[in-house]
This record gives structure tokens, C-alpha cells and sequence, in this order.
């Protein structure tokens, strides 16, 4: 292409324009409007704001100039570009396929030159005399072609451009053009400069390109990505690297950008000051994949270290404290898993199940999968059951293969969790690390970070046991939801839960038996849904209304009184013959109806995967029963208040009238075993202090044995 220039490369007009010839172009400004004016040609003068490109570092005002420049022809491998970009795998995949794929099928070549002083130099050379013009491809060869340079020459400018090479075609003498090149093709070049390669560390190159992921903000496409790509592609046909993570910016909680204008930006050191690194890390992995935008909420870092760090410390002070009380160590034998208690092949099973989830979501760049696969773990198995039901092991005086293998699961657990957890959480992994493993032995690495990242074979697993005690979490979850709507206090008895899912009458009775004692039931039953709840249809206009038109409220009214049998009949086929008034029997279609269910009176419904009903009704007996727990209940709080230990044992005097006193013979035992009371008296109520509870009037005194 011609250049027409009309000004100088030092912004001066040339002889081409004799009236304002050797004038700055900003400062011919006032010069050009006089010179239109004379002439009768100027249409209109006015001041206006616009954008106007300034130099970054001076600030003075630059003009648009074409200038040569030394191109890559990229577009020759346009089509190998876009075949590689098919075998990455971007997250997101929209990036890869759009963004990145339209940029692609889009090539132009490469302008690489720059005419700026710093950088890296452009390695061709030019003869003075003619058309010859070579690029230079190493020290070597710059040295073969006549250069003449010290051993020490830094091949940057300014001393490089003293290199002068002499042409094989005319003898003159060449010259280094005088520009450098994008600096994009510098980080381009990174999978082959790091190591400098082709000159040394072949083998290293071969056995580390192509990269398995690269990681950078989205704004990259036509930046780093690209650079990496185009050079890869130049050079060996592949790209150099298989997978892009790219980051997603953090916005504030409402989703606007972060800034200071708005004021609503995080302090990321205020947060590492006070919630540390792996809080902050943790969040952003949990909360949502890098690659989609995350709406930062500050009060989410603490919750979720609360949450994760708070129930895994606890765990691991539980673990440490009764293992220092029992000197137990990691050398202490202990029984063989399969030995070992439900809970605790249990427990493992999920430990190996969830290392291959978290490990292969990893391995699939889900992190966010993996730190919620961990997280479930962590609270709802490991402290909220593991733990929690087997706290009395630990606690128990005598040690024996019991408590060993209660240890032995526990410390599995914790260390397989801290290495699972290290690439998310690297500190507190290390903590944990150096609190459990390295103490005890001796040729165990030096640090988590250089452990291998669990990789458990499916021996251990105990499907059958995770899915019958996975069932029982849920019975229990399900049954204390319904306890939570109906307003009853766990405390309080009751006769009977049903669960309401086939497949959990596979439920074995030691399963029952737990789920018994977590929510206070006396019996457990199976059967089918429809025995405890009934159903009805609710109308669905959208669907209805261009179906029925006009008559459609007759529709709706009749679709609303089909009863609960009628509508149980068309249950599993989503369908049911509705009798209308004027028109006559009409099939009716789940999706013009929905159907809504509550429970048969005495029934409360609860529970998501699998649904379960409990008994309301209370009978005497249980009422009795809900009342003389909340009286131990009370006991221990006054236990508590007067400072005793809880080894203390006390005597205790109840007064009430006669059919409460009968009452609380009955429950004898089991008072005297929760207050600890060596001695327990029940009369009339004519001693001790007042105390009303749920309306009952009583009156009570509890001392500390031997006071
Ligand atoms: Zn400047
Ligand atoms: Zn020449």
C-alpha cells in the first residue's frame, strides 16, 4: 500500500504543504482555519470535546501515522489454528467455542513489529545497497554471517544495533532495522523460552509441552491465549497447552464491578488479616467456578470458614484431645477394617468415595465440585454423624479394640482429608499434616504438599452400608423436618414414623434402631406414600385457557373437586377423566394440572429425597414421657447453675400430687440414671422450692451428694 504523508515523523508538515510547512500539526490549528477564512471556504468554527490519544508517560498529544511494519503470515495457519483450538478444552466452553473460535476463523496476520526503543529486538537485518534483508536465528549465527560482538553482547538495544553484517549479494553493509517486537510474542514464546529451547533442554520441552492448563483472566483471548497459540502452531503443528481456565471477574454482592468510585470493593488484606488465606480461597473455590462471575459477598468468607474450618477443627481438637487423654498413636494395632464397626467401614467407604469424586473432579478442572463434594462430607457425615454418634467411644474409660479402631478410623479420616483438601486449603492441610503424621512417623514426607493426592481402589467400598446408612441420614434429616413444622420438640416422644419410600424398607434393624434413637420415635413403619397423604389437582389457566376458552372456570371448578381417590387413580399416568358441567368427561393432563399433596390429619410430611411421615397424635403415655424428659431436662440446667461436675452424683426431691408422683415412679430408673441421683424421693408436695413446668405444679430440691 502507498503512503501519502503529509506531515513529518516529527509531527511537522512538509514542503508538500507550503503554507504551513515546518509547522506542528497541534499548533497549526488556528493557522488552518485563518488560511479556510481567507480563502471563503471555512463552513463553521466551533471548540468541542473529544478522545484524543496522548503519550502514557509524557502526555503529549500523538498523531495516526501509517508506517511499515513487519508482519507474521498467521493467516497461512488459520485453518491448523482453529483445528488445535478444537482439542482444547476451555472453561467456560462458550469462550473456546465463540469468543476465541470467531477471533480465530477471523485471522489477520500479525503485525509484530513496534517502533518503540525498549524490547525485544527484531532480529532481521537489511543491506543498505539492495533488496537483501536476513533474519538471524541465534548468537551462532549472527557470528556465521560476520557479526562481529563480544562473548557478552546483551542483544538488546542499544548495542545490538552496532552489530553490522556485510550482504552476500552487493557487499554492502546491513543494517538491524531499527524496531523490536510485540511483547505479546514475547509471552507467546513462553513455552519455548522458559527453557530456552531449541538451544538447550530438549528433552525437558519434550516431556512438558504441551502445558495441561493455562489460567488467566477472560480479557486474554486476543492476548495471551492467542500469542501462546499462533507460536505454538508456528513452530511444532500443536498447541501448547490442552486446557484454559479463564477467570471471571469478582463483582460486589449485587453483581456491579468493584470500585472505588462506588466504594463497595473488598480489602483483600482486611480479609486475609482477619479470616486468613485458605478462608478467602475456599470461598471463591466453593462458591462458584472461576470462569463464572462471582458476586463477593464478605460475609460469605466468614460463614463458609465457620462453617468448613470450624466443624473440621473441632473434629480434629476431638480427635486430639482424647488421643493424648488415651495415648493413643498411630503405631497403637488396631483392628482390621473390615473389623471394624458399621460407622466405621462405613465412614471409609465414604472417605474412598468421596477421594475418587473429589480427585476426578479435579482431574476434570471442577473445582467447585470437588470443594463441595468435600464440604458435604466434612459437616454432614463426618461431625454431624461419624462424630456425633460415636463421641461415647472415645469418652468411654477402658481402651480395647473398640476405642483402637475408633482412633484408627478417626485419624484416617483427618489425614486423608487434609491431603484431598491441600491444593484448595494449602495451610490448614498442613497444619493438620504436622499435627497427625509427621509427629509419628518418621519416614513420612516432610510436608503434605509432597504427598500423593489420594487415589483409593474401590476394595474398600461397602456400597450396600453406604447406601442403607445414606438412607438412614435421610430418614433422620426428613423426620426431623417434619418434627420442625409440626412445633415438637425432639424431646417429646412420639408413636411412630413412617417412611415413605419402597426402597427404604431395605432398612436393616440395626439402621432403624439409630434412626429410632435420633428422633425419639418408638416404631418405625414402610409403606406406600398415598396411605398418609392425600392429593388434589390445582388448575393450570395457561394450559387450560386455549384449550377451554370461554369455559374455562367450569373446567378449573371441576378439575379442583376431583377427590383425593380420583386423583390418586390418575397419579402414575398424569392423567384423569374430569366430569364438567355442559361439556362432559374430559382427559385432564399433569400439565394442565398440578398436583398438590398434604398430609392425612395426625400426619406431618418432611424430607426431600426420601419422604417420610410422622405420628402428631399423643397419647397419654407419650405425653407422659415428653413431660418427664423436659423434667431431667430442667434438672441438669440446675445441675449446671449450682457449679456441679457432671460425675457429681446428687440427691433429688420431686413433690407433686398423686397421679403425677405415680408418673414419675414409673420413670424411676430413668430419672435416677440422667439427674445421676444416688437417691431419689417423690412425695407431696410440701418441701423443697416451687417450680412450675408446662403448667404442672411441683415442687423439687437437688444437692450434691454429701452436702
Ligand atoms: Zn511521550
Ligand atoms: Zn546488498
Amino acid at each position: 500500500l502507498p503512503k501519502f504523508h503529509t506531515v513529518n515523523e516529527r509531527g511537522h508538515f512538509t514542503d508538500d504543504v507550503p503554507e504551513f510547512a515546518g509547522m506542528h500539526v497541534k499548533e497549526a490549528d488556528v493557522p488552518i482555519i485563518k488560511h479556510f477564512k481567507i480563502a471563503n471556504r471555512l463552513y463553521k468554527k466551533e471548540n468541542y470535546t473529544h478522545n484524543y490519544p496522548f503519550c502514557w508517560r509524557c502526555d503529549s498529544a500523538l498523531i495516526y501515522y501509517a508506517r511499515d511494519s513487519w508482519y507474521l503470515e498467521t493467516t497461512k495457519l488459520r485453518e491448523d489454528m482453529i483445528r488445535e483450538n478444537e482439542k482444547i478444552q476451555w472453561f467456560p466452553a462458550a469462550v473456546g467455542e465463540n469468543r476465541f473460535g470467531n477471533w480465530l476463523k477471523g485471522n489477520i496476520d500479525w503485525a509484530i513489529s513496534r517502533d518503540r526503543y525498549w524490547g525485544t529486538p527484531m532480529p532481521i537485518w537489511e543491506c543498505e545497497g539492495c533488496d537483501e534483508k536476513v533474519c538471524i536465528g541465534s548468537r551462532e549465527e549472527l557470528r556465521e554471517r560476520g557479526g562481529n560482538f563480544e562473548d557478552d553482547l546483551d542483544l538488546h538495544r542499544p548495542a545490538v544495533d552496532e552489530v553490522t553484517l556485510s550482504c552476500s549479494s552487493c557487499s554492502g553493509q546491513m543494517n538491524r532495522v531499527k524496531s523490536v517486537v510485540d511483547v505479546w510474542f514475547d509471552s507467546g514464546s513462553m513455552p519455548f523460552a522458559q527453557w530456552h529451547y531449541p538451544f538447550e533442554n530438549k528433552d525437558r520441552f519434550g516431556d512438558l509441552f504441551p502445558a495441561n492448563f493455562i489460567c488467566e483472566g477472560i480479557d486474554q483471548s486476543r492476548g495471551w491465549f492467542y500469542s501462546l497459540l499462533a507460536i505454538g502452531v508456528m513452530e511444532t503443528g500443536r498447541s501448547p497447552y490442552k486446557a484454559v481456565l479463564s477467570n471471571e471477574l469478582v463483582l460486589d454482592e449485587q453483581g456491579r464491578k468493584m470500585s472505588k468510585r462506588l466504594g463497595n470493593a473488598a480489602d483483600p488484606w482486611e480479609i486475609l488479616e482477619k479470616e486468613g488465606a485458605d478462608a478467602l480461597r475456599w470461598y471463591l473455590i466453593a462458591n462458584s467456578p472461576p470462569w463464572v462471575p462471582t458476586k463477593f459477598a464478605r460475609h460469605g468468607v466468614t460463614e463458609s470458614a465457620r462453617k468448613i474450618f470450624g466443624t473440621l477443627r473441632n473434629v480434629a481438637s476431638f480427635f486430639v484431645t482424647y488421643a493424648n487423654v488415651d495415648e493413643w498413636t498411630p503405631a497403637v494395632a488396631s483392628p482390621d477394617v473390615s473389623e471394624r464397626p458399621d460407622l466405621d467401614r462405613w465412614i471409609l467407604s465414604r472417605l474412598d468415595a468421596v477421594a475418587a469424586e473429589t480427585r476426578q473432579h479435579l482431574l476434570d478442572y471442577q473445582v467447585t465440585r470437588a470443594a463441595r463434594t468435600l464440604s458435604t462430607y466434612i459437616q454432614d457425615e463426618l461431625s454431624n454423624w461419624y462424630v456425633r454418634r460415636n463421641r461415647r467411644r472415645f469418652w468411654k474409660g477402658e481402651r480395647g479394640d473398640d476405642k483402637n479402631a475408633a482412633y484408627a478410623t478417626l485419624h484416617e479420616v483427618l489425614v486423608t482429608l487434609a491431603k484431598l483438601m491441600a491444593p484448595i486449603t494449602p495451610f490448614i492441610s498442613e497444619q493438620l499434616y504436622q499435627t497427625l503424621v509427621t509427629p509419628f512417623d518418621g519416614d513420612a514426607q516432610d510436608s503434605v504438599h509432597l504427598t500423593a493426592y489420594p487415589n483409593p481402589d474401590e476394595s474398600r467400598r461397602d456400597t450396600q452400608l453406604e447406601k442403607t446408612m445414606g438412607l438412614t441420614l435421610a430418614v433422620t434429616e426428613g423426620a426431623r423436618a417434619a418434627r420442625t413444622a409440626a412445633g415438637i420438640k425432639v424431646r417429646q416422644p412420639l408413636g411412630k414414623l413412617w417412611v415413605l419410600d419402597t426402597e427404604a424398607t431395605e432398612l436393616p434393624l440395626p439402621m432403624q434402631e439409630i434412626v429410632k434413637e435420633e428422633i425419639n420415635v418408638k416404631e418405625i413403619g414402610f409403606q406406600a406414600a398415598d396411605e398418609v397423604r392425600s392429593v388434589s389437582l390445582k388448575p393450570n389457566f395457561p394450559a387450560l385457557g386455549p384449550r377451554f376458552g370461554g369455559k374455562v372456570n367450569n373446567v378449573a371448578k371441576a378439575i379442583k373437586s376431583l377427590d383425593d381417590a380420583a386423583v390418586k387413580a390418575g397419579l402414575k399416568e398424569k392423567s384423569w377423566d374430569v366430569d364438567i358441567p355442559e361439556i362432559g368427561v374430559e382427559k385432564i393432563t399433569g400439565a394442565e394440572a398440578t398436583v398438590q399433596e398434604s398430609p392425612q390429619d395426625g400426619f406431618v410430611l418432611g424430607g426431600d429425597s426420601t419422604q417420610v411421615a410422622l405420628e402428631s397424635a399423643l397419647t397419654p403415655a407419650l405425653e407422659e414421657e415428653g413431660f418427664v424428659r423436659e423434667l431431667v431436662h430442667g434438672f441438669q440446667s440446675i445441675r449446671k447453675d449450682k457449679g456441679l461436675e457432671i460425675t457429681d452424683r446428687v440427691r433429688v426431691f420431686i413433690g407433686a400430687d398423686e397421679a403425677w408422683q405415680a408418673a414419675f415412679e414409673r420413670h424411676r430408673s430413668f430419672i435416677e440414671a440422667e439427674v445421676l441421683a444416688s437417691e431419689l424421693r417423690i412425695g407431696e408436695p410440701t418441701e423443697g422450692d416451687p417450680w412450675t413446668l408446662d403448667d404442672v405444679k411441683l415442687h423439687v430440691s437437688l444437692e450434691r451428694e454429701g452436702s
